[in-house]
Formats: structure tokens, C-alpha cells, sequence
């Protein structure tokens, strides 16, 4: 009977875990999803430590324990992270996912030395493979986690793939010495652990800390599966399921990024933005810039029937987005019609500017998807991009020599007027021109986001 009511939880939660991520991929629902998925995890956890069978627990007060701890631990760091450090505490809770999975291997091998008769080469194999990729997503995410706090540089290792080639060649050779009985010392696993947290360190390195976002999604694919080895040594269903879900969903979200920037995975896992090397330098722009002041930009906007306000990376460091929700109510308080235009990649993360903007109270419904919004900007009388660049620049579309060609853009130039605001001429990521800038339809707002969207909001006042 208990073991009916195992298997019942476990299809339950992995339902709850599937509806949570379709949940995930509309704003309004997120949260919903989050919470269902969230439930399905804790019914699993406590359905596994109280109706299974097969192994009697006795280490309860370890197990609530540290539970407890655990929960503690999150919560207050969830609750206290800023918008802006998501991706650093990704990456650090995807580390402690990994780390979680190579400490099962460990444990597991040591009960494996004890209990010979369930000794198999396929199970020293899933047994080694689930320490090496959860090690490696530990020791990498550690690192990423190191970048994106600004603390760790990127490095350059002399003959960087080979020396990653041999790292991993060996720790295959140590897999299959284990796994035929050549190798019978069993502390070669911590030989294996080392090389993995080496390669982790190595693989991570070199890559550009902007990247960090691609990288982290790809270490997430990789505790995902590393869980579900954890899943076949167990034999838990759910364990398998939820390790499966994770690295196929990491995976997926991995190519979609890399496809927004219209890279390959390999161009961001080397560091070179683009294939510039490949694609030859690209044209250098000329032409004049016309600069705008805060109160002509406000008027123009006012006696406007539609601004779509195009968020980006900017938008982000300067903190603007509870300005820029005001302007918003401003501009429609005048009747103007007001959208925002939310590129794939703009900002750091993948979603980054729908959580800034809900995070702000922008509703919903105003956050329109790249190719839904396109169209519009030939019925805008004003864009206003916001500490966006890359995600802009019509190079994308026609300059074959540009880094970024055949990224999908926002085709802001297609509106009647557009205002940029950022505080220099300086590029953004992709660290190329922008010809929209130098565009006759183009006005340059200079200033912190922030600043000169406060600016806005004063003018707007001041006319009324
Ligand atoms: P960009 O990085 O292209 O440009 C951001 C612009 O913001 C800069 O040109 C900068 O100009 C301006 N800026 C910076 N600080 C401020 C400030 N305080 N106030 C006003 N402006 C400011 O950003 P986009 O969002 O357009 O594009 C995102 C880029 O990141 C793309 O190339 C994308 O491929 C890449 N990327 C995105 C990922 C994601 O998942 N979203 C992941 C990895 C990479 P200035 O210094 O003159 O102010």
C-alpha cells in the first residue's frame, strides 16, 4: 500500500513539475507555476523519507536538520537578492545542485565497495559519469558565480583546449579502468573528483563574463543530468524524471540564447563574440548626431498617440524601471498609447527586462514579444530606447561583415522618430557601432537612465 501511494505522489509531482514550467513562460502565471512545481518537490521529499520501503531510515534528525537549515538558508537569500544578481544566485544554487550530485556518487560508491554482489560496470558508470558532470557544474558555477560578482577575471590558460582535452581524456580513461576492474584501488574516485573540479575550473575560465548567462544555463543542463544518474542508481522515478526535465530544459534554453545572438554554442564557449575573426572588421559608421533635451523629448512624446518604449541592458544598472512605469502612467494619463518592446536577449539574462518591468508593476499585457511588435513600429510615432544598443542596430540586418548579423533586431528604425537614451556614444555588449544612432529619424537623450527618465517625468509634470 505504501508503495502505491509513493508511486501516486511521484506521477503527481512530476504533473506538478511539467504544468509548473509551462506556468514559467507567461508572467502572470509564474509565480503559480513556481508554487505548484515547488509543492510537487516537497510531496516527493517527504513521500520518499516516509514511505519507502526499501531502505529504513534512521537518521532523521540529520535529514529535518538539515532541511531546515536549507530552507532558512534560501529563503533569506531569496528574499534579500537583488533583480540585478539573478543570474549570481542561478549559478550558485545550480553549484550546490551539482555538489549535491557528485556527494551521491561518493556516498553511493562507498555502499557499492561494501556490497559487492550489486556490482556492475553499468553501475560504476553512472556512478562515476553522475561525480564527474555534477563536479564539473559545481567547480564552473562556483566560477561563474566569481564573474558575475565581478570577483574573478577571465583567465587564459596557455593551450587552453589542449590542456582541457587531456584533463578529460584522462578522467575518461580513469571511468573505464573502474568500470572493466583494470583500475581495483577504489580511491581513484577522488583522483576523478579532483580532474573534474580542475575541468570545471578550466572550462569556465576563459569565457567572457558577459557569457556568463549561456554558460550558466549549460551548467544547468549538466546537474540536471547528473540528477538523474542519481535517478537510475536510486531507481527513483521522480529523481529521473525531474534530473531529465532540468538538463533537457537547460539545454533548450542554451540553444535558444545562443540563436537570439545568433551564435553557436562552440563561438560562446571560446570567447569571440560573433566569429568577428571570420566574418572580417566591420563598417565603421559616420554621420552626425542630433541630441535632444529632456523637455522637447517630453513634448514630442506627449502629443504622440503611440510611444513604444524599447527597455534594455541599461535600463538595468541604472535601476530605472520604477521611473520608467511612471512615465508610462504620465504618457497614458495624455492618452498616448504606451508598449514596451521586449527583445529575447536584451539585458543580461533571459528575461531580464520582463522581471524589471513586472518588478515595477508594469502590467502584463503592455510587454509585447519581438515579433508581435515589429510590425508596430510603422504605426509609432515615437520610440524611446532605454539603455538599449545591440538589440537595436540595424548592422544586424544589413552589414554581412558585423559581428551581429543575422541576430533578429527590434525594427525601431520603421518608427517616425526615435529617441535613444544612454550616457555616451560607448557600445554595448557586442562592442560594435550602431548606425541607428546616426539616423535622421535618431535623437540622442545622454544621461543615466534614471536621471533623464526623472527628467521626463518632470517635464511631463511641469506641462500639465
Ligand atoms: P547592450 O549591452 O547592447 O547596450 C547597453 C547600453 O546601455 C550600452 O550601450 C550603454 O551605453 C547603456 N548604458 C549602460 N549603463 C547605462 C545607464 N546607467 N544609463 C543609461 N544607459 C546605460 O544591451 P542590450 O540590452 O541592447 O543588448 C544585450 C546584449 O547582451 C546583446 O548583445 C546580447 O546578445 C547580450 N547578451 C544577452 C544575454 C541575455 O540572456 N539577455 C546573455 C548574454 C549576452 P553607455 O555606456 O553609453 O551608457
Amino acid at each position: 500500500m505504501k508503495t502505491f501511494i509513493l508511486d501516486f505522489i511521484y506521477i503527481l509531482s512530476a504533473f506538478s513539475f511539467v504544468f509548473g514550467i509551462k506556468q514559467l513562460g507567461k508572467p502572470s502565471t509564474a509565480r503559480r507555476g513556481n508554487l505548484i512545481a515547488a509543492i510537487g518537490m516537497t510531496a516527493s521529499i517527504l513521500g520518499t523519507i516516509f514511505l519507502n520501503d526499501t531502505v529504513m531510515l534512521k537518521n532523521y534528525p540529520w535529514i529535518f536538520g538539515a532541511l531546515i537549515i536549507g530552507t532558512i538558508v534560501g529563503t533569506l537569500m531569496a528574499k534579500r537578492v537583488q533583480m540585478t544578481q539573478m543570474p549570481q544566485m542561478v549559478s550558485f544554487f545550480n553549484g550546490m545542485g551539482g555538489a549535491c550530485a557528485a556527494l551521491i556518487s561518493i556516498v553511493e560508491y562507498d555502499h557499492y565497495l561494501h556490497h559487492a554482489d550489486s556490482a556492475s560496470a553499468t553501475r560504476v558508470v553512472i556512478l562515476l559519469l553522475g561525480l564527474v558532470i555534477g563536479t564539473v557544474s559545481f567547480s564552473g558555477s562556483m566560477i561563474a558565480f566569481g564573474k558575475l560578482e565581478e570577483k574573478i577575471k577571465d583567465i587564459h590558460v596557455p593551450a587552453q583546449q589542449v590542456v582541457n582535452m587531456v584533463v578529460l581524456l584522462s578522467i575518461v580513461a580513469l571511468i573505464v579502468g573502474m568500470a572493466s576492474g583494470f583500475l581495483t584501488n577504489p580511491d581513484f574516485i577522488y583522483l576523478i573528483l579532483g580532474l573534474s573540479v580542475v575541468y570545471g575550473l578550466l572550462f569556465v575560465f576563459p569565457i567572457g563574463g558577459a557569457d556568463m548567462p549561456v554558460v550558466i544555463s549549460l551548467l544547468n543542463s549538466f546537474t540536471g543530468v547528473a540528477t538523474a544518474f542519481g535517478g537510475f542508481l536510486y531507481d527513483n522515478k521522480v529523481m529521473l524524471f525531474g534530473g531529465i526535465l532540468v538538463g533537457s530544459a537547460g539545454t533548450l534554453l542554451t540553444v535558444v540564447m545562443c540563436r537570439a545572438m545568433n551564435r553557436s554554442l562552440t563561438n560562446v564557449l571560446l570567447g569571440n563574440f560573433g566569429g568577428v575573426a571570420a566574418a572580417g572588421p566591420a563598417k565603421t559608421v559616420t554621420g552626425l548626431i542630433k541630441e535632444v533635451n529632456a523637455s522637447d523629448a517630453a513634448i514630442l512624446m506627449k502629443y504622440s498617440k503611440k510611444v513604444i518604449v524599447v527597455p534594455g541592458y541599461g535600463l538595468a544598472v541604472a535601476q530605472a524601471q520604477h521611473v520608467c512605469h511612471e512615465l508610462e502612467s504620465y504618457l497614458e494619463g495624455e492618452g498616448v498609447d504606451v508598449k514596451y518592446a521586449i527583445h529575447p536577449v536584451a539585458g543580461r539574462m533571459p528575461g531580464h527586462m520582463n522581471i524589471l518591468l513586472a518588478e515595477s508593476n508594469v502590467s502584463y499585457d503592455k510587454l509585447v514579444e519581438m515579433e508581435a511588435v515589429n510590425p508596430e513600429f510603422k504605426i509609432t510615432d515615437v520610440v524611446l530606447v532605454v539603455g538599449a544598443n545591440d538589440v537595436v542596430n540595424p548592422a544586424a540586418k544589413n552589414d554581412p561583415t558585423s559581428p551581429i548579423y543575422g541576430m533578429p533586431i527590434l525594427d525601431v528604425e520603421d518608427a517616425a522618430n526615435v529617441i535613444v537614451m544612454k550616457r555616451s556614444m560607448r557600445s554595448g555588449y557586442a562592442g560594435i557601432e550602431n548606425e541607428l544612432f546616426y539616423s535622421p529619424k535618431t535623437r540622442m537623450l545622454f544621461g543615466d537612465a534614471k536621471k533623464m527618465m526623472t527628467e521626463l517625468v518632470n517635464e511631463l509634470k511641469a506641462a500639465e
